[in-house]
């Protein structure tokens, strides 16, 4: 169970509109593309790194267990809240900060989707392949380059 003083901290960071936790809206959030499933107690979508940091601090102030999610298109439950807690979800961090296809890389936000990145390409000899089958799944959040 998230303390309320935990919760009440959390969304004056991410705002009204940046949480879920009603229990219809949680349900969504319990599963990703694996089998597995557990729900989380809340849902926060951070806009900048800054909230990121603050919403880890204060889950680590309380003890409180986190999950981040990109698209939740992950095959191996790895989006999953085992222990209940909150998810990080990172859809709103979704621009493309820097490209240079000189060097074949690209700065991305967490939550930029493939198709994203290919159409901010496009024209230019380049699209992103690393997903051939399904062009609104998340690019991972680490992986800058670009394939040509
Ligand atoms: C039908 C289908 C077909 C697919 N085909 C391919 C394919 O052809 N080639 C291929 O390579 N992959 C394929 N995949 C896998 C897909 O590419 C990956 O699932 C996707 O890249 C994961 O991105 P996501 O944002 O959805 O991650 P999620 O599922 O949301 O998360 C994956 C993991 O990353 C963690 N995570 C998410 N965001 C962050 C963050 N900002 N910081 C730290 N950790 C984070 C999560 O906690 C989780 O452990 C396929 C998946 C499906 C469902």
């Amino acid at each position: 169970m998230i303390h309320a003083d935990a919760k009440r901290r959390l969304i004056a960071v991410v705002g009204p509109k940046g949480f879920l936790d009603r229990p219809e809206d949680l349900l969504l959030y319990e599963y990703d593309g694996g089998v597995d499933k557990a729900r989380p107690e809340l849902v926060v979508f951070p806009r900048t790194t800054e909230d990121v940091v603050s919403i880890v601090k204060i889950t680590a102030e309380y003890g409180i267990p986190i999950v981040g999610r990109g698209a939740g298109t992950g095959l191996s439950g790895g989006a999953i809240p085992r222990k209940g807690g909150v998810i990080i979800g990172f859809s709103r961090m979704n621009r493309i900060l820097e490209i240079d296809l000189e060097n074949e890389r690209a700065v991305l936000q967490p939550g930029v989707v493939n198709l994203d990145i290919t159409l901010a390409v496009q024209g230019q000899n380049y699209f992103y392949a690393r997903v051939v089958v399904g062009r609104e799944f998340a690019a991972p959040a680490v992986r800058p380059a670009l394939d040509d």
